[in-house]
């Protein structure tokens, strides 16, 4: 229904709005030339491998590339510019096919009285993006690596963000791993100004109703991305985006829910597969059973040994963080918006089908040839039709989870959560 939407009184050059998949976090493995750009990620994560598997493989329209600070692949930019492969999108943004990547950059930061944490920004074009690397490169140690601790303060990098016309979003905002209300601040303007935060990217460990707790959020967007640090994982978290075209552009106008554009929906992990959900003690090395994590008030200790060295799970940070209950997120979200708060698309929990037992890679690649993509696979093909691939047990699964009559063991400490088989 969404993508038959129109905007009535538009000129006759005017696009109609449709709707696309975008994933605004995607790292660089490395440079085409063989440079390392994300250590972690794998090399054949590059400019153009991502490119090509967002829009070939994934049909991902709108893609964030969060590496574009590195000039290794500047670089590499402007080789498949200049070789007539990609364009620069008028709205801003690099073309390739029906795909336009938005060039981005995640930075890490660290303040007085906090953990690091990560902040990801995003530049209107190639141009914007080199005078980004001019102001990264002599507050760092090695502008070619990806989200590197940058010396400044947030307000600071934030500032000269804006000043380029980009748009900033704090990362994986709750992750006790690099989170800004994760590990370094209980409010996001103890850090940053909140008149010039574009959106907040939930991470994979929590979802909509999850972050509806804290009223700080509010005013902010939810973005889901994939943060894939290889070409399977992209778009395994992805935002279905009202736009008139992909770019840059149209991007920012969806942030701030101009013209019709915005937030159809959020796909993202349902929260208990993310790697932090639940609190890990590093000196038990379990996690910290979720009975008892919601009796002892503020978890300063493990329950089971005492200790003090936990990994706090996005589960129980927002419990901290939150001003209202979880159940009073769904009443509130059928209330009339009075513009201080927004309406929150629908959130589309999924269990991917790598998540599924029994399905190895070789069913995969047979149920996407046979079969559909894997969203169709996940939300929309029948019982018969999986199980004539998979068998009735995995096809049972499959149909379970898509009803969210499935359970899990919460993902902790940096393992992500598994699916039980009941
Ligand atoms: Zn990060
Ligand atoms: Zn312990």
């Amino acid at each position: 229904m969404l993508n038959q939407q129109t905007e009535a009184g538009g000129s006759a050059s005017a696009l109609p709005l449709q709707s696309i998949f975008a994933d605004l976090h995607v790292h660089i493995g490395s440079s085409a030339s063989g440079l390392p750009v994300k250590i972690s990620a794998s090399r054949g994560l590059t400019f153009r491998s991502i490119a090509h598997e967002a829009s070939i493989r994934k049909g991902v329209r709108l893609i964030g590339v969060i590496d574009c600070h590195s000039p290794a692949v500047q670089d590499d930019i402007m080789k498949l510019l200049d070789a007539g492969e990609m364009e620069e999108a008028e709205g801003g943004g690099i073309r390739y096919r029906d795909t336009v990547i938005l060039l981005g950059a995640e930075m890490e930061i660290r303040e007085p009285g906090g953990g690091p944490f990560h902040l990801l920004g995003y530049l209107p074009n190639l141009q914007a993006m080199q005078s980004w690397t001019e102001w990264m490169k002599p507050r760092m140690k090695n502008v070619q690596l990806s989200s590197q601790r940058i010396h400044s303060t947030a307000r600071e990098l934030q500032n000269e963000l804006l000043a380029r016309g980009g748009l900033l979003a704090p990362a994986h905002v709750f992750t006790p791993h690099r989170g800004l209300l994760g590990c370094s601040a209980d409010r996001l303007e103890e850090r940053l100004d909140p008149g010039g935060i574009a959106a907040v990217e939930l991470g994979l460990s929590a979802d909509t109703e999850m972050a509806e707790r804290l009223s700080q959020l509010d005013r902010y967007p939810f973005l889901t991305n994939s943060d894939a640090h290889s070409t399977g994982m992209i778009a395994r978290e992805c935002n279905e985006l009202l736009l008139r075209e992909p770019s840059f552009a149209e991007f920012a106008k969806a942030l701030r829910g101009e013209e019709g554009r915005g937030i159809a929906a959020n796909y993202g992990l349902h929260p208990r597969l993310g790697k932090y959900h639940t609190t890990w003690c590093l000196n038990c090395h379990k996690a910290v059973p979720e009975g008892l994590q919601t009796e002892s008030e503020a978890m300063k200790a493990c329950p089971a040994c005492g200790s003090l060295k936990l990994v706090r799970g996005v589960a129980e940070r927002i419990d901290q963080l939150a001003d209202r209950g979880s159940k009073a997120a769904d009443s509130i979200m059928q209330q009339p918006s009075d513009g201080s708060r927004l309406q929150r698309p629908p959130y589309w929990r999924q269990v991917p089908l790598s998540f599924f037992p029994g399905v190895g890679p070789k069913m995969r690649d047979r149920l996407l040839t046979e079969v559909g993509t894997e969203m169709e696979i996940l939300f929309r093909v029948t019982y018969e039709q999986l199980s004539a691939v998979t068998g009735e047990k995995i096809a049972g699964l499959i149909l379970a989870a898509r009803e969210q009559r499935v359970d899990f063991i919460a993902g902790s400490g940096g393992t992500y959560g598994k699916l039980t088989e009941a």
